[in-house]
């Protein structure tokens, strides 16, 4: 797929700018670094949580609303999906050439209520997203393709 990352290369990522200031999202660190943090054995990237300012390819934002982000086109079903937490998280995909960093959207009603299993697999999914990875036609997880060359380029 266009845009994937190879394997060897590391993907930086950081927290972004969130609009959710009320409420305490340290419970939902742990399950999302590990989340992020399965995939260096999925597809043999590097993953590297950055924390000094530099530049990063990926960045994690929690937003209560999807309006407040700007980057975001404006889709009247997605925004009301994401305020009635019916859409989980929504990640920006690699286009070969792009700017960085992509964002990797949470919805904080999921911070709120989730439990650690479930955020994993949210911001584990997302965050192939961020990989470049589309959904799987079946529901077969990617760690099953059948070979590994398949498992990197689709
Ligand atoms: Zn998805």
């Amino acid at each position: 797929m266009a845009g994937s990352w190879p394997p060897g290369v590391t993907v930086t990522w950081t927290f972004g700018v969130s609009n959710i200031l009320a409420q305490d999202l340290s419970a939902a660190v742990p399950p999302l670094e590990a989340g992020i943090m399965t995939w260096p054995a999925v597809c043999g990237v590097e993953v590297e949580r950055v924390d000094d300012n530099r530049p990063v390819c990926v960045l994690v934002c929690f937003l209560s609303d999807l309006a407040e982000d700007p980057t975001v086109p404006p889709d009247q079903s997605a925004r009301a999906n994401w305020l009635s937490g019916t859409e989980a998280g929504l990640t920006d995909e690699p286009i070969d050439g792009a700017t960085l960093p992509l964002k990797l959207r949470l919805n904080e009603n999921v911070i709120g209520g989730w439990t650690y299993e479930k955020l994993l697999q949210v911001v584990m999914h997302e965050f192939g997203h961020a990989l470049g990875f589309d959904h799987s036609p079946k529901r077969t997880p990617s760690c099953m393709e059948a070979t590994l060359d398949q498992r990197v380029a689709s």
